[in-house]
Parts: C-alpha cells; structure tokens; sequence
C-alpha cells in the first residue's frame, strides 16, 4: 500500500538532517581528490583512492555508453549520498571540463549550495568563474575551499581580493594559513580559536587525527619560523579587524562566501571545512512553483526532473531522470500525477546513485535526488506531484557558446534525421535553432560544450542510424531579443552577427564575441538583449 501522507514532524527531521551541494571549479583544482575525502569522513568509503580507482576503471567495467568507453570520461553527472555527524548529505557531481555540457549547468539547479573549490596557486580559473555566474543566478550559498597549501600558493589576501573584486563576492576567511608550500604549518581555525598542525609525512588516505595548539601556546613558536609566524599574526589581525561574526543571513544569500583554506590530497582542513559547512549550509527550503511556494515540509511528495540519462544500459534502451525531491516523502512505487501532461504515473524502480553502483531506494526526502526509470515519460524541468497540482517554474536553457550547422549527407535518411534531432532535443541534449534565412533550413546546433556535439552525432548513428556532419559556426555568444526586433529587421543585415530563431520560434542573434554584441547594443537602443533564454 501507498502512503502518500507523511507525519510532519517526521519530515521536519528528515528535511533538517538533509544538506545537499555541488562543487564548482576548474579541472585539476582536485575535486576527485576532495570528493574522495569528503566520502572518506562520510563512511561511505575505507580508503581514499577508491573514486579514483572507480574513474580509471570505468573503462573496463562500465555499461555505459560507447562513447564513455572510447574517450573514458563521464558524460553525466552521478549523486554521491553519505551520513556524517547525522546529517544526510548529497553531493551533486557536476562533470568536469572536457566533458562540460549544459548537464553541468542544470545540476546547480538542484542544488541547495555550492562548493567553490580553487586551487591557491591559480586562484580563479575560466569553469570556476562560469558556474559561479549560474550559482549567483540562483543566489546558492557559497562555500570556498582554497586547495593545494602544501604547493607554493598565492598570498591568501590576494585570494580573497581577487574573489571580492572579480565575482563581487565578500569573503569571511573560517579558517587562516600558516605560511604555505614548503613552509606550511597549519591553520587557524576562526570558530574554536585553536590552531591545527599540519603534518607533512601524512599519506591522506585515511581519517585524520588532528593534532591542535592554543593560539599562544609556546610550542607554536618552537614550530613556525619567526618570519611565517609573524606574517601569519599581521595577516590575523588585519583580517579579524574587519569583524569576527560571519553572517549567516549574506552567506545564505549568497553575497558572502566563507572561505577555508586546506590540502585535499594530504587530507588536511577536511574535516574542519566539513564540519563548518553542515552548521553553515543551507537546508533544503521553500521552492518557487507557478503555483506558489512550496515548502519541503508540505506534506505531499512533490519534485522536478532536472537531467536526463539516455541509453546507461544499451540493452534496454532506458532513460533516466534525475529528480530533485522538493517535498513530502517519496516511496517506492508511488503513483504521481506528471503536471505537464496531466497523467499518472507509478514510480517503479527507484534508483539511488553511488558513482556507478545503482542500488534501490526505498524512500527519499527534500534534498535527495532520485533516478526514475520511466522512459520517455518526462523533459528536463518536468513537475512530478501528489495531491494539490503544483508545477515549478522550469529550468532556464543557458546562452552556449558554440554553434554548428548539422548536415544530413544522405537525403533518403531524412525522417530519422529529424526524428533523431527532435528527440534528442526534447531531451536536453542540446539546443537546436535555425537560419531566419528560408534557404538554410539545416538546423543549428547550440552547446555550451563541445562534448554536446559528439554526444548528439555519436547517437544520430547508434540509435537513428544517420550519419551527420558537423560544420562550426564562428560565432560564441548568443542573445535573446526580448524587444527591438523589429527595428532590426529594418537594418538588414548585421555585420558580424546572424539571426536565427529558437525552437519556440523566439528570435536570437549569435555574436562573433561579447564586444560585437555590445556594439550592437550601442547602435540600437530599443533593443533588448538577454543571455540566459525566458523560461517557456
Ligand atoms: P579534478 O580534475 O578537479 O578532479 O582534480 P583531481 O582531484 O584529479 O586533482 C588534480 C591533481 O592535483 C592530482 O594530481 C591531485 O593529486 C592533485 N591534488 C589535488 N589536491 C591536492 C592538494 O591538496 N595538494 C597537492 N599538492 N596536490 C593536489
């Protein structure tokens, strides 16, 4: 039997043990390796080396898409679930660079915070600063965790300027490095005023045990050379200057980012940045439908799609859909209504997601994130709900940055060209637009990665059995004409710029780059200009 109602104070608890975050950053800053770390406290591994271990072999052991297997990397984003200190917390994988695609984007929509994971020697990179502008859109707290202090790093105020100055960001450092690269010593951590020592020797692949001093304690200055202990108390006190109390209210906001500092790969500021994060994070909250706010402790189950899985088994030709569970309790085998199309809909074979290993879930809170095996049944920003109808607002497609006309070299495969194209757009593969000019009726791929346009070619042949080819459009930024078309249309043509229409026939102009653009802009007032698609 179903149960689809859920004892409130039940759910309170459930809801408020629950944390749920993604981790930004650019490639190489060691999210594995932190990733692996974070598991590693949260029990749901032995031994660092395992998430690794899982990625090196995927080749050998995976089912996944041919495509996964050749380039060896993974097309989608997988959720990492594990206790620790009694919370349930859900880690949102987001791929990395080589595989980065508008999955990325979409996981941050069903995120609660944002892990903004930089390596101290480089500081802010081109991945890190994109997925920042996505979590400041969605206002998601964010938590930054300055990595690698045992290389030579940048000046730790010069990290937190360059985040204050280039993001707009303000800072509040949780914890302060002493000295850094060969000279690092330790840190001192802001909540229990105690310093902890770093220990060079430590391999990092396994728990660590911590060995901690009072500020003032005279075996520090025995430690720490004179001149890193002096610049360690200057940089102290200028930043204690500013204020000892963070904000919550900024940090759950989003305009202030607590700021750790540590070593992921010798396991060091972990543990102390995990343990501030579950008192800091952001709980799962109030979401915004059509029809209202909806509180996770609503006493329905209700949630949205917000990626699509093709073809995880090729044998059977499924399709997952990752849903973000917003409210009430989900059961196995609960029977929803699908808000788009009205319908009902039992949810067998629930899946949870470990890394590769799928296992069964019997039930899930606001906060979790389920895998549904119903193929075909949803679209990405789908509403799935139980009593009262709800509907959230959808997700919005973001500007790409690389076009391509794709061609269909063999006219008798007209029809399963198309179909391929229009399935695999409905799917949120990629965004599909076209030439406002009637003679170019070829339609034009839009990704924010590139991976996008193999992904689409790779299964036009595997599923469809067309061939295409690619042909790249010298253009990088796309706009949304929200007024001013008209006016355009009078202009003509535009010099270094091409109109095309979306799939919701909404007119769009591709620049050649930003300063095209703003060009444009200049010469014609009325017109307005948006880089992020209104939601349809
Ligand atoms: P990802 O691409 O962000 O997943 O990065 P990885 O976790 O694969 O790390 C990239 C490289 O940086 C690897 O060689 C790691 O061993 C190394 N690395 C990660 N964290 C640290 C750290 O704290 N200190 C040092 N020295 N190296 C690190």
């Amino acid at each position: 039997m179903v149960v689809e109602f859920a004892d409130s104070a039940k759910l309170a608890v459930e809801v408020n043990r629950r944390r749920n975050f993604a981790i930004i950053s650019h490639p190489d800053a060691g999210k594995t390796t932190l990733t692996e770390k974070l598991l590693l406290y949260g029990g749901a591994i032995h031994e660092a080396g395992s998430v690794r271990a899982r990625r090196d072999q995927r080749q050998a052991t995976s089912d996944w898409m041919e495509l996964e297997k050749q380039r060896g990397i993974s097309i989608t984003s997988t959720v990492l679930q594990f206790e620790y200190r009694d919370c349930q917390i859900n880690l949102l994988d987001t791929p990395g660079h080589q595989d980065f695609s508008e999955d990325t984007y979409r996981t941050l929509a069903a995120a609660d915070n944002a892990v903004m994971l930089i390596d101290a020697a480089k500081g802010l990179e081109p991945q890190t600063r994109k997925l920042f502008e996505v979590c400041r859109l969605r206002k998601l707290p964010i938590f930054t965790f300055a990595n690698k202090l045992d290389r030579p790093s940048q000046e730790p105020l010069n990290l937190l300027d360059e985040i204050e100055k280039e993001l707009k960001l303000a800072t509040y450092p949780v914890n302060w490095p002493i000295g850094t690269g060969d000279r690092f010593k330790g840190v001192f951590d802001r909540r229990t005023r105690k310093v902890h020592l770093f220990q060079r020797s430590r391999h990092g692949s396994k728990m660590a045990s911590e060995t901690t001093l009072d500020l003032d304690a005279p075996e520090l200055l025995e430690l720490v050379e004179p001149d890193v202990y002096q610049t360690f108390r200057d940089e102290l006190e200028l930043i204690e200057e500013v204020g000892s109390e963070l904000d919550l209210e900024a940090v759950l906001s989003g305009e202030l980012t607590p700021v750790f500092f540590g070593s992921a790969m010798t396991n060091f500021g972990v543990q102390l940045f995990l343990d501030a994060f579950l008192d800091y994070a952001a709980k799962p909250g109030p979401r915004t439908a059509r029809t209202g706010s909806v509180d996770p402790t609503h006493e329905h189950f209700s949630g949205f799609v917000f990626k699509l899985q093709a073809n995880m088994d090729p044998k059977h030709r499924d399709r997952v859909a990752f849903v973000r569970v917003c409210s009430g309790k989900f059961e196995k085998d609960m029977v929803v209504t699908h808000a788009r199309s009205g319908k009902s809909l039992r949810l067998a074979r629930p899946q949870k997601l470990f890394a590769q290993d799928r296992e069964s879930v019997e039930e899930a809170y606001a906060g979790d994130v389920i895998g549904l095996n119903n193929p075909g049944a949803f679209s990405i920003g789908d509403t799935i709900y139980i009593g009262p109808k709800i509907e959230y607002e959808g997700i919005p497609c973001f500007s790409p940055e690389l076009f391509a006309y794709l061609r269909n070299p063999n006219p008798s495969k007209f029809k399963q060209f198309q179909k391929g194209i229009s399935e695999l757009r409905e799917e949120g593969a990629v965004q599909i637009m076209y030439s406002t000019d009637e003679a170019k009726r070829d339609p034009i791929l839009a990704a924010v990665g590139q991976l996008q346009f193999e992904v689409v070619q790779f299964r036009l042949q595997s599923e469809y059995g067309v061939e295409s080819r690619v042909e790249l459009l010298p253009y990088s930024v796309a706009r949304w004409v929200t007024a001013g078309w008209d006016e355009l249309a009078k202009v003509g043509r535009l010099f270094n710029a091409m109109t095309v229409k979306d799939m919701w026939d909404r007119p769009v102009l591709l620049f050649k780059n930003e300063w095209n653009c703003q060009q444009v802009e200049g010469d014609h007032p009325s017109l307005q200009l948006q880089s992020i698609a209104p939601l349809t």
